[in-house]
């Protein structure tokens, strides 16, 4: 017997690869199943590493609809490529174990069709630093801002363990003090407190000191620019959103996806992988749901109860609930970029529901989840990673004599695996529950098909022949409803080419059929009451009609951009 594709894992449901072993993974993939399984890169980082992007399905150069899933722009959310990595497997497991994917036949029959676009990692430089020096880094590691004047900080390893986490520095004037009950926690001081007090400081060194003022470390550290604020659609300048990078798409990793996705119009769907908070963050992000398409609203709402269903992650819109300031929409942001650019059912999953395992209650938006932890909860999270992540979260201070500051303590916190991503043990779970949520949504595709054929002979060695056209997919030929309105989102059209006769005319050889319907509506449109009985008219079907002369056969291939084509041969 071959490898089966378990014993081909090198291990991402139950860890977090490094860009070697990730790199290793697809070209595994890709040397053992060529005809279903395609890697190329779509962009060279500055440190050399390529973003690697999978395609996986059968005949990979026939347009057809297609997904896309992308995990790990923001440096340290790694579980995203473990994630993605699944997804990726599971559609292989569609074509080379075909039977055993744990998803319903007939889900599993729409997967085959489909093509997967999967770039498990788009920022390799960001996660390579995250996981060999633990400092964290936004996006990339790498700073080309011009201004240079400012005081501020360099993390990094300054006591030569090869890791660069927390420092803390004894200060009567600390915001923070070390929690009673949990030797070596920090915790926010409150006027009962003792002491002793302390700062806290990135590991590292400050640029332009003057021996007596300390700067504030800036919560993107020297490393600016966030990919998720880097997109074209409603890009703003970093003085009107921070993160924003010079222009758009300035970032080599955002422009190969740009690049890609745009030569792509058939990607309907659209997964953009995050840590954390266990949620669902659909569109709009700059419009209340008001404002929204109503048709696309319904269709998130049959993503939102797979969600709940395969993962319970609640689901929320960014603007409803995701703006960090009220009245500020995101600006650049990629999925904001997918759905309104290019079309796509686009949204964000948070891996990682911790602050549902240390119980706290959901805040009236769920983004106030972030800053609504209280001590108690800090608490309850350190006690937790004690007994359920062996304690990695909160590692002991060290004692260290920096250059600068003199007696400070390093380490404390190291929050790659138990607060920016979830335990190892917990991996395999959550890959298989995104999984299976995601794999219904790669369903809903459209699918163009060539349906009845007639053929009626009419006087003077003239035949007529009628194609019936048919979209059986959930979708319409189009992808959501509100994408119709975009200018590559083209009608079905369809070319015909004859073979020893000839068309009466010449000019029904290109012919326009417009957009099919599908048969899905999402959820909670009224449709299942039976007050007043009816549903669409046929819809998801058109006609292309010849007038052909003499016999011969009738070339044909029909669909769109975004629907993929379909070809047949009619003889006459
Ligand atoms: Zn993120």
């Amino acid at each position: 017997m071959p490898p089966s594709l378990a014993d081909r894992s090198l291990g991402f449901r139950q860890t977090y690869l490094d860009h070697e072993r990730l790199t290793a993974q697809l070209h595994t993939w890709a040397e053992a199943f060529p005809a279903v399984c395609r890697v190329r890169s779509i962009a060279r980082t500055p440190e050399g590493r390529d973003v690697w992007l999978a395609v996986i399905g059968r005949d990979p150069d026939r347009v057809r609809p297609a997904v896309w899933i992308d995990g790990n722009m923001h440096a340290a959310e790694l579980a995203g490529s473990s994630v993605a990595l699944a997804i990726a497997e599971d559609a292989l497991r569609l074509h080379v174990e075909p039977g055993t994917l744990d998803v319903p036949e007939t889900v599993a029959e729409r997967l085959g069709e489909i093509l997967f676009y999967v770039v498990p990692r788009i920022s390799p430089d960001g996660a390579e630093t995250v996981l060999r020096v633990g400092r964290s880094v936004r996006s990339v590691p790498r700073d080309t801002r011009v201004e240079r004047g400012r005081p501020r900080w360099l993390p990094g390893d300054v006591d030569g363990d090869g890791v660069a986490l927390a420092m803390r520095v004894r200060d009567p004037g600390g915001e923070l003090v070390e929690a009673p009950e949990f030797p070596g926690l920090l915790v926010e001081r409150t006027l009962e407190d003792h002491g002793p007090f302390y700062k806290l400081y990135p590991e590292g060194m400050i640029e332009h000191y003057d021996g007596k003022r300390i700067p504030a470390p800036f919560f993107l550290g020297d490393n600016p620019i966030d990919l998720n604020r880097n997109f074209p659609w409603s890009w703003a300048p970093g003085h009107e959103q921070v993160g924003a990078g010079p222009f758009p798409a300035s970032e080599p990793e955002a422009r190969g996806v740009v690049e890609f996705t745009t030569a792509h119009p058939e990607i309907f769907a659209w997964l953009n992988i995050h840590t954390f908070g266990g949620v669902l963050i659909r569109p709009l992000g700059h419009a209340p749901d008001a404002k929204m398409d109503q048709e696309d609203l319904a269709i998130f709402r049959q993503v939102e109860a797979w969600m709940t269903e395969h993962t319970g992650y609640p689901t929320v819109s960014g603007h409803e609930e995701f703006l960090y300031e009220p009245d500020k929409p995101l600006r650049g942001d990629m999925t904001d970029y997918a759905y309104n650019q290019r079309g796509a059912l686009a949204y964000v999953i948070e891996l990682w529901d911790l602050f549902k395992r240390l119980g706290m209650e959901r805040p009236p938006k769920f983004a106030q989840y972030y800053e609504r932890v209280s001590r108690a909860d800090i608490l309850k999270l350190a006690r937790w990673d004690q007994e359920e992540n062996a304690g990695r979260t909160f590692p002991p201070w060290r004692p260290f004599e920096h250059p600068q500051l003199g007696e400070v303590e390093i380490g404390g916190i190291d929050p790659r695996v138990g607060i920016w991503n979830p335990p190892l043990h917990e991996l395999g779970r959550m890959c298989h529950t995104q999984a299976q949520a995601f794999l219904r949504v790669a369903a809903l595709a459209p699918r163009i098909r060539i349906g009845d054929v007639r053929r009626d002979a009419l006087a003077g060695g003239v035949t007529r022949v009628e194609v019936e056209v048919v979209n059986d997919g959930y979708l319409g030929s189009y992808g959501v409803p509100s994408a119709k309105k975009l200018d590559f989102n083209e009608p079905i059209y369809a070319t015909a080419t004859t073979e020893r006769c000839e068309l009466v005319d010449a000019g029904a050889a290109h012919q326009t059929l417009g957009h099919l319907d599908g048969w899905g509506h999402g959820l909670h449109t009224g449709q299942n009451l039976p007050a007043y009985p009816g549903t669409r008219g046929n819809t998801h079907v058109a006609f292309a009609s010849y007038l052909v002369r003499g016999t011969g056969a009738l070339e044909l291939r029909i669909g769109s951009c975004r629907a993929g084509f379909v070809t047949t041969r009619i003889t006459i």
